[in-house]
Parts: C-alpha cells; sequence; structure tokens
C-alpha cells in the first residue's frame, strides 16, 4: 500500500488492502502524513490508559482506532452471536480466544478506514495474535508497526480501575478520585447515566491484571526483539503521556522497512 498523495486541494487515492482505492483529502498531506501506512500497537495493562491515548493520536493523524474491547462490547450489546459467546469469558476477565479475536480483527482491518494506517488499542494481546499481525501488516506493505508500552504503578491501576465511570449514552469516561463529573453519577456533557463497566469490579480486575501478566507482557519483549518498541510513564498526568507520545510519533517518521 502506498500512498500516492498530492497537495493543493486536488484529492488523492491510495490502494486499500484488497485493492480497491479509497479517495483521501489532499490536506491530510501534513505533518501528519508520517501515520500513513502504519500501525500503532498500545501494550500495557487495563487502567494504563490506552484507551484514551489511542483515540487522541488515531484523532490527530487522521486514521482509524480499533478497540477489540470496543468491539467485543459493541456485540454483547447488539447480542450479536459473537457477543453471546464472549460475554461470560469478559465478565470473568479472560481473554477472548485468539480465533475469534483475529477473525474479528481480520474482518474490520480489511475496511477501506483501515487502509491508510491505524491504531490498535487492546491488541495484540498475545504472541499468536502479534504473529499474525505481523503477517497482515506484511500483505499490506506496512512498514514497521510503532509500539508503546505503557508503564504503570500496580496501586495506580487499581485507583484507577475501580473509580472509573463512563457514560452509558457519550461514553464519556470519568474517574471518581482524579477526574469526578460535577454532579456525581451524571455525565458533564450530555447528563447521561455514568455506569461501571462489568469487568471493573475488583474481584474481575485481579484476574484481568493476572491475565495481562502472564499473556500480554511478553509481547513488550517480542516488540523490543525487533526493535520497535518504546515506552511511556502512564502514571504521569494525561497531557505529559500526549507529549510523550507526540514525540514517539514524531520520531517514528524516520523509521521504516519490515519486521
Ligand atoms: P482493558 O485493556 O481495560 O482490560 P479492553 O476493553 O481492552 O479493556 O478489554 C476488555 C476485555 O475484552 C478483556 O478483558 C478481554 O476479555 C477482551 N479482549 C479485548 N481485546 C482482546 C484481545 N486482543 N484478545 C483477547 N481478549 C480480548
Amino acid at each position: 500500500m502506498h500512498w500516492k498523495g498530492s497537495v493543493g486541494g486536488k484529492r488523492v487515492y491510495a490502494p486499500t488492502c484488497r485493492g480497491a482505492k479509497m479517495e483521501i483529502p489532499a490536506n491530510t498531506c501534513s505533518a501528519e502524513t508520517m501515520a500513513l501506512n502504519r500501525a500503532f500497537i498500545f501494550l500495557g495493562p487495563p487502567g494504563a490508559g490506552k484507551g484514551t491515548q489511542s483515540k487522541r493520536i488515531a484523532q490527530s493523524c487522521g486514521v482509524a482506532h480499533l478497540s477489540t474491547g470496543d468491539m467485543f462490547r459493541d456485540a454483547i450489546g447488539c447480542g450479536t452471536e459473537l457477543g453471546r459467546v464472549v460475554k461470560p469469558i469478559m465478565e470473568r476477565g479472560d481473554l477472548v480466544p485468539d480465533d475469534l479475536v483475529m477473525k474479528m480483527v481480520e474482518e474490520r482491518l480489511a475496511q477501506p478506514d483501515c487502509a491508510r494506517g491505524f491504531v490498535l488499542d487492546g491488541f495484540p494481546r498475545t504472541l499468536p495474535q502479534a504473529e499474525r499481525l505481523d503477517r497482515i501488516l506484511e500483505v499490506c506493505g506496512f512498514g514497521k508497526p510503532v509500539v508503546v508500552d505503557f508503564w504503570v504503578s500496580p496501586e495506580t491501576l487499581v485507583r484507577r480501575l475501580s473509580g472509573r465511570w463512563t457514560c452509558s449514552v457519550g461514553g464519556e469516561i470519568y474517574n471518581i478520585y482524579h477526574a469526578p463529573p460535577k454532579v456525581p453519577g451524571i455525565c458533564d456533557h450530555d447528563g447521561g447515566k455514568l455506569v461501571q463497566r462489568a469487568d471493573d469490579r475488583s474481584e474481575v480486575v485481579k484476574e484481568r491484571l493476572a491475565a495481562y501478566e502472564c499473556q500480554t507482557k511478553p509481547l513488550a519483549e517480542y516488540y523490543r526483539r525487533r526493535g520497535v518498541l518504546d515506552a511511556v510513564d502512564a502514571s504521569a498526568s494525561m497531557e505529559e503521556v500526549s507529549r510523550a507520545l507526540g514525540k514517539i510519533v514524531k520520531c517514528a517518521e524516520g523509521r521504516d522497512g519490515h519486521l
């Protein structure tokens, strides 16, 4: 997949993974074009702040944001077959089996909005997922991914997760300890009721952290060996983490090639 950009108000085209043409506004030929044809992978334990930061990066780079956790929650909300299968797994804090994850991710990555790059939030989470993602990136002709590991202390994680409440209408995220809503239980933006994710209950949080330690943490070493791993101190404020990520994305501009 190659960028065919031109400037001056003209529209430009880039081939998608499926070979279809996709129209791209020419004004995306800016400092953010470095995001093109890249995968951003955010690693880190639950509660590290990957969701918030990955959405920001996707927005500023103008690429798709893919959260496998959100995709599963949507499937549960819509009552699909996939949703019925994954609901009890997620409620226990376990990981969804790789084949189900890969089928969902492969279908999503074939969509035209992923043709120019994407930010992955919560994926890959196991070594088999990472290996299969490598093959997808190869087939798509993407360069090396930008992989960022979010470091944060276990105490901070537990506080963040157990204090997290989400707007049931717009999805806005609050934390009762450090980012509370003005009126308890109500979203500042749209007045929606705030709800706690079923898997943010403390007994499930322990299971999720254990699954991370055992199955996802080894991925940092996997990407370190390929020379693509960066890290941020995710205990810092959201603004500080955003700044650190901005620098990493800019530095990644100079790297290319394949894994
Ligand atoms: P968090 O990172 O805060 O745990 P997510 O929203 O990313 O939250 O994921 C919620 C749950 O969805 C996980 O605990 C797991 O059950 C399931 N899940 C999400 N992504 C994956 C994945 N790549 N592989 C396996 N299970 C996943």
